[in-house]
């Protein structure tokens, strides 16, 4: 019998606590060896410039991409998300590949700007959500205040799980609302240790508290959960250790096992005997030696085994996997078998791409994995003509891996890149440099934004084509793309072409 597998992602804003709970759950898991390097990430990032910054966390979304841990006979599998202010497509693609998140959110700062953009992510997929209210140990905003505020914000129902007994100065442990128990400070440092108080006294300020919550709030509703319309709300303290193992007993009893994923021409179960799968993230370079690629695929059904022949649905021949790499906790292994909910790496030398299908006999495809449309567009100047082949390769590339888009127009030799977030921007020309030897630089480019356009009729979108020449472009896969020069413009071609759709993502 397999284990029960979680496979989830924690979505935060940064420095509300991801890479410290990070660690004490891998810890808590018994990963002590990769829970160090995660510290020690922690710790260098303080010291480097912001252009190490990059590179190091680059280095690090490589090493933890995905991490493994077990207890209690349930094997978890958490996948690492950016976590940068800036957002990559990346982070988007990760989220689909989780069947649930933990939603981070420092106490002293309730609700921040990219929690929120995460939560939508999660929200479109109905991606169940437990929240962990971190910092409890510190001065932090009112309970009451931090469960409005999740569910005004984010339209959600909030069921408190836990209570923090006094914050800060006063605190004096976790109430587990469901046992009774509270989890107290130990020693010097005020860290939890294991003792649990299982008949505690409580001020009475407190205990007036828990009942005016429990009151107030919605009753743990797993259903209500599940489908997304509920998140549970764990208070603790992730660098004392308050509230790590409620929140893995919260996965382990109540986040969903591998789900139905979307496809065509139907859902895929897990129970499916064929293996299914699809790749949400490409890593190129992982050793700068070898010019080797690693495809992420989010095992969706069967049974996978090591040698296993594989097809990418769309194109491509069978390709056989003879040493895929399952991320485990001490280090990267090799696999022999993957069950659904499991990642599996395949290094491959760019056959497989970001969105790709991969199945035991071709027919599904899996979708709702987006390309989304750009929000900064920039041409690239290549600062030694002799070049071109090798800046057009690194473009296609980083375009396969989802790190940017490229766009090729049809006019003119002035290649347009463009990115969703600012950092992207850095890490491209960084890397150009030190894994393509291309100097190059960016420029302002006299678009904003780009649409992938396409017609029911042929006839429609080449009549649009021909008029808007010099906004055209193609995608690394040949596809058409508009290039606007503002969003009004967008709105503007839309009306005047009804038969042109014009669309912001792009579905693989
Ligand atoms: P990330 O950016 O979300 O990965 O956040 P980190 O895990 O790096 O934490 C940001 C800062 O908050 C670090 O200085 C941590 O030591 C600190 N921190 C994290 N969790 C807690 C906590 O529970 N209590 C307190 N007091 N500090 C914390």
């Amino acid at each position: 019998m397999t284990s029960p597998r979680r496979t989830f992602a924690i979505i935060s804003h940064p420095d509300a606590g991801k890479t410290t709970l990070t660690e004490k759950l891998l810890l808590a898991g018994g990963a002590i060896h990769l829970a160090g390097e995660v510290k020690a990430k922690g710790q260098r990032r303080l010291a480097r410039s912001d252009w190490m910054k990059i590179e190091q966390q680059r280095g690090i979304s490589v090493t933890s991409s995905v991490m493994t841990f077990e207890t209690d006979g349930i094997t978890f599998n958490l996948l690492d998300t950016p976590g940068h202010e800036d957002f990559s497509e990346d982070t988007y693609r990760t989220l689909t590949a989780v069947d649930s998140a933990v939603m981070v959110i420092d106490a002293a700062r309730g609700i921040e700007a990219q929690t929120r953009k995460l939560f939508e992510v999660c929200r479109l997929r109905s991606v169940p959500i437990i929240t962990f209210v971190n910092k409890v140990d510190r001065e932090g905003r009112d309970p009451f205040a931090l469960l409005d505020e999740i569910a005004d914000v984010l339209a959600l129902d909030v069921c408190p799980m836990s209570w923090p007994v006094g914050m800060g100065g006063s605190f004096q442990g976790v109430l587990n609302l469901e046992t009774g128990g509270v989890s107290r400070p130990d020693g010097d440092s005020r860290t939890f240790q294991g003792r649990v108080d299982t008949s505690p006294e409580l001020p009475a300020d407190v205990i007036e508290e828990i009942e005016l919550a429990q009151g107030g709030y919605s009753s743990f509703d797993a259903e209500a959960y599940r489908n997304g319309d509920l998140t549970p709300v764990y208070f603790g303290s992730a660098l004392k250790e308050f509230g790590v193992a409620d929140l893995i007993d919260a996965l382990a009893r109540h986040a969903p096992p591998p789900r139905p994923q979307p496809a065509e021409p139907v859902p895929v179960s897990p129970e499916l005997g064929e293996v299914t799968g699809f790749v949400f993230k490409v890593q190129a370079n992982m050793d700068p030696q070898h010019r080797d690629r690693i495809a992420f695929m989010r095992l969706c059904s069967g049974t996978f085994k090591r040698g296993m022949k594989l097809t990418p649905t769309g194109h491509g021949k069978p390709i056989a996997v003879h040493s895929p790499i399952l991320f485990f906790a001490q280090n990267r292994e090799v696999a022999d078998e993957a069950f659904p909910g499991d990642i599996i790496g395949i290094p491959n030398h760019g056959t497989l791409r970001v969105g790709d299908t991969l199945s035991e006999r071709a027919g599904v495809r899996f979708t709702g994995l987006p390309n989304f449309a750009p929000e900064i567009l920039r041409r690239v100047q290549l600062k030694d003509p002799t070049k071109t082949k090798q800046l057009r390769k690194a473009l296609d590339d980083m375009a396969e891996e989802g790190v940017t888009q490229v766009f090729y127009p049809e006019i003119g030799s002035n290649w347009v890149i463009g990115v969703v977030g600012q950092l992207q921007l850095d890490v491209l020309l960084s890397r150009l440099e030190a894994e393509y030897k291309v100097a190059a630089a960016l420029e302002p480019a006299p678009f904003d934004t780009a649409r992938w356009v396409s017609a029911e009729d042929a006839a429609d979108l080449k009549a649009f084509a021909d008029l808007n020449r010099s906004a055209m472009a193609k995608d690394r896969d040949g596809n058409p793309v508009f290039l606007a020069k503002s969003a009004w413009e967008v709105g503007y071609v839309q009306d005047r072409y009804p038969k042109v759709r014009f669309a912001a993502t792009r579905e693989r």
